[in-house]
Order: structure tokens, then C-alpha cells, then sequence
């Protein structure tokens, strides 16, 4: 309690005093670019579907240069500040329908053992447990594993990359599941396309895909 009055909680992008429940404020949170089930963006599935197949692409923000999404994110991954996670996902939870035939099983892109080691956390797991407790799907964080550090992935050529997917590997035996795979942000897609194509091998499974915010 003295703490909090020693330091507010302050608002990420203007530094108004805040509830110790939010990120930002009212005011800011207006200039956020949700989107929303019902605006048919389908940019995400556009791209995507090129990569891997799938069955529904939701995306909860734009990520554009210099945005409150970004530093929104940056503040996920590298702060600390577990209750990030905690309101992304009822944001997503709020603002996000998912369609019908629920997936059956939630799980996330796991960070590499090292990163994770100087991490010292998963930016996706908070969020994933919450997303799971609101749509009242299991969630299990160990159903991929990654296998090896991949190295300064965006400057290497397409058959680099190509060659790199076998960068994840599937840790439980799963069949005919419907899988929502979370990660925070869609750039090239690469990372998640990896990670799809294992949790597509064994049979009858379908995926679909849960990304913060997709980089335009
Ligand atoms: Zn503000």
C-alpha cells in the first residue's frame, strides 16, 4: 500500500496515474487499433494461409512503427510486468468471438531454453492461461518444444528458413485435436509456420492461429 502511493501505477504511453490493474489509460487506450471480430480484417488469415493450412486467424491489435501496441508488447516481453499478459487477454477475451467449433487445446510458441533462462518467463504463457480460462479451453504449454537457437532468423534467404523448420518438435502425442496456437507478434511468420507444420503432422489435427499483434 505504501508503495503504491510511492510510485502509482502510471500509465504506459502518457504517465497518468492509473488503477494498479491497467496498463494505460482510458484516454490512450482510444488510440489502440483493436481488432475486431466483426471489422473483416482478414489480413492475418491472408497471410498466413500461404504458409501453412488453418482454420480461423485472430489478431487482437495492429502493430504499426511507433504505436501504443508496440510498446504495449515491448513492455510484455521484456518488463516483467506479468499483469501485461494478464490484460491483453481480456482484451482479447472482450474484444474477440472466436467461431464456432471452439478449438479444443491452447498452446504457444515456446521460447528457446537459453532465452528463456535470461527471460526468466514466457511473454505468451500468462496470457495464454487467462485466454484458456475465459474460453474455458485447456491450455498446455508443453505440447511443442523448440529444438535449437535460431540464430538472426530474419537476415537468412528463403531456403535458410526453409531448412529451419524443423526448428520445433512435437512433445505429446496428439490426433484430431483443433489447436489455437498464440504468439505475440506475426512478422514474416516463419516462426509460427514452423511450429504449425509439427502440430499438423500427426493425423486429423486442424490449427487455428492467436497473434497480439500482427506487424504490417
Ligand atoms: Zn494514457
Amino acid at each position: 500500500m505504501l508503495l503504491d502511493f510511492l510510485f502509482p501505477n502510471r500509465c504506459l504511453n502518457c504517465q497518468t496515474i492509473i488503477g494498479g490493474q491497467e496498463i494505460v489509460c482510458q484516454i490512450c487506450m482510444e488510440q489502440i487499433r483493436f481488432h475486431h471480430s466483426e471489422s473483416g480484417d482478414e489480413r492475418l488469415y491472408e497471410r498466413s494461409h500461404l504458409l501453412f493450412p488453418l482454420r480461423e486467424a485472430y489478431m487482437l491489435m495492429n502493430f504499426e512503427k511507433k504505436s501504443l501496441a508496440r510498446k504495449i508488447i515491448h513492455e510484455l516481453k521484456y518488463k516483467r510486468r506479468e499483469i501485461t499478459g494478464k490484460i491483453l487477454a481480456e482484451w482479447a477475451a472482450e474484444k474477440i468471438t472466436l467461431k464456432e467449433e471452439l478449438p479444443q487445446l491452447i498452446t504457444t510458441i515456446p521460447l528457446h531454453p537459453k532465452k528463456l533462462k535470461k527471460r526468466g518467463y514466457n511473454q505468451l504463457h500468462l496470457f495464454a492461461e487467462k485466454l484458456a480460462e475465459h474460453l474455458h479451453i485447456p491450455y498446455d504449454h508443453e505440447l511443442i518444444l523448440r529444438k535449437r537457437h535460431n540464430k538472426a532468423q530474419a537476415l537468412q534467404d528463403r531456403n535458410q528458413r526453409m531448412k529451419n523448420r524443423t526448428e520445433f518438435q512435437l512433445n505429446k502425442n496428439i490426433t484430431h485435436q483443433h489447436i489455437l496456437l498464440i504468439d505475440d507478434v506475426f512478422t514474416t511468420g516463419n516462426t509460427m509456420a514452423s511450429a504449425a507444420w509439427e502440430l499438423l503432422k500427426p493425423p486429423g489435427n486442424s490449427l487455428s492461429i492467436f497473434v497480439m499483434a500482427l506487424d504490417d
